[in-house]
């Protein structure tokens, strides 16, 4: 028999680096949740961008039922048919030709990163091993990834650092063309900044990039671990700018919820990662991809992608409706159904209220950064759904101003 839990278990037996909300959700369907208490919320957290088809989709537990039944794991000693079939999926889909699975994006990004500098290694020479980042991105918890990623205090405290790492402002051409040598391997950029606060790039920092780039025989790294798979509108945010990376991260949306990451190249960078230079026990399981495959398959449909437009519409417009109540937020932006909402000076440094208040309303909501209330729901969330998520969120911010003005 298993033990009775609650939030207060948090505190007894896990690492405190996290500070999890009150409840404790124990079923999903859809963008509904329900807690211990049967208390019902909407969720336009979405596991932050993970859950890109909502909670128990019928068609993902029909493929991991079915999985579940045939094969979870062999190692990469073996190859597996869910695997290869996802590799094909990407590779028909997008501009990589070859792919290598593992199981998160920090791992994704781990990869990119040291098959960067393997390919500037095998070229160019030891000397060609600098990578350009921006500030204030984020590329994940590992110590090569949070010394990459922008924000400096996710890597306090961890050091001694890796060497060989500079940061530009974001969407700052000039930076990067007094930055870019031919010491550079790589420049690393998510197409829309998820953790900084939901800051798209402009597609003329994302050309000018690629011209760099070019020029100085560096790789371009797009980090879509939050963009891919969907949330920007297209299956990834490059094909909405036109501008084709070298090396792409992927994971979040990708497994829809099983974790998986996957960085997808070309076939002239992959070779500097022949056998035996990099690797992941777990990477490619035929379990997590299998139900990857369907979800790539799912998200792929016309359907769903303009689904994602017209959905991206209809929560700026509610939240435009709310702002005008109210007057929180200096700026709705974002791509798809990745959304934020800057709040206006008088409650800077104070996005948490929001979610906060919003969890009393029973609505999941995410922050980005101090500043920012994020969406990040279902990319088929029913127009229902976003209707009452918003009118809770109205409630929500309601309950913030109230408090803070009296
Ligand atoms: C979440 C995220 C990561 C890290 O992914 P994990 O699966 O948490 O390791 C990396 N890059 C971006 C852009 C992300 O949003």
């Amino acid at each position: 028999m298993s033990k009775q839990v609650s939030r207060e278990t948090f505190d007894q037996v896990m690492v405190p680096n996290y500070s999890p909300a009150a409840f404790i959700p124990v079923k999903g369907e859809g963008s509904r949740v329900w807690d211990q208490q049967g208390r019902e919320f909407i969720d336009f957290a979405g596991g932050i961008a993970v859950n890109a088809l909502g909670h128990c989709h019928p068609e993902l537990v029909a493929t991991v039922t079915e999985q579940a039944h045939k094969l979870w794991h062999l190692s990469n000693v073996f190859t597996n048919e869910p695997a290869l079939q996802l590799a094909s999926q990407l590779v028909e889909k997008t501009f990589a030709d070859r792919v290598f699975f593992c199981n998160s994006g920090a791992e994704a990004n781990e990869a990119a990163f040291k098959l960067a500098r393997k390919y500037a290694h095998d070229h160019f020479g030891a000397d060609k091993h600098e990578i350009i980042s921006c500030k204030n991105s984020f590329h994940g918890r590992t110590v090569f990834t949070v010394n990459v990623g922008g924000q400096p205090k996710y890597a306090e405290g961890f050091g001694p650092n890796p060497a060989g790492i500079t940061h530009i402002e974001f969407n700052n051409i000039d930076a990067l063309k007094a930055a870019i040598s031919d010491k550079t391997c790589a420049v690393v950029i998510e197409p829309v900044q998820g953790e900084g606060g939901v800051l798209p790039a402009t597609p003329e920092f994302l050309k000018a990039a690629r011209e760099l780039c070019d020029q100085h025989n560096a790789l371009l790294i797009f980090d879509e671990v939050q963009t891919g798979v969907g949330r920007c509108g297209t299956l990834y945010a490059y094909q909405a700018y036109g501008v084709t990376p070298d090396i792409l991260s992927s994971a979040k949306g990708l497994g829809g919820g099983i974790p998986i990451g996957a960085m997808l190249t070309t076939s002239k960078v992959a070779p500097s990662l022949a056998v035996g230079t990099h690797g992941t026990t777990y990477g490619g399981n035929p379990l997590a991809t299998a139900v990857a495959g369907k979800v790539v398959e799912i998200v792929s449909r016309p359907e769903v992608l303009a689904g994602v437009q017209a959905k991206h519409q209809r929560f700026v417009d509610g939240l435009n409706a709310i702002n005008a109540k109210y007057n929180v937020f200096k700026e709705i932006r974002g791509m798809g159904l990745l959304i934020g909402a800057v709040v206006t000076d008088e409650f800077a440094g104070n996005a948490r209220d929001f979610l906060k208040a919003a969890e009393a309303q029973q609505l999941m909501v995410l922050v980005a950064g101090l500043s920012v209330v994020r969406f990040a729901p279902s990319l088929v969330v029913e127009d229902k759904d976003i209707d009452e998520g918003l009118a809770r969120f109205d409630a929500a911010v309601a309950a913030v101003v109230a408090a803070k003005r009296g």
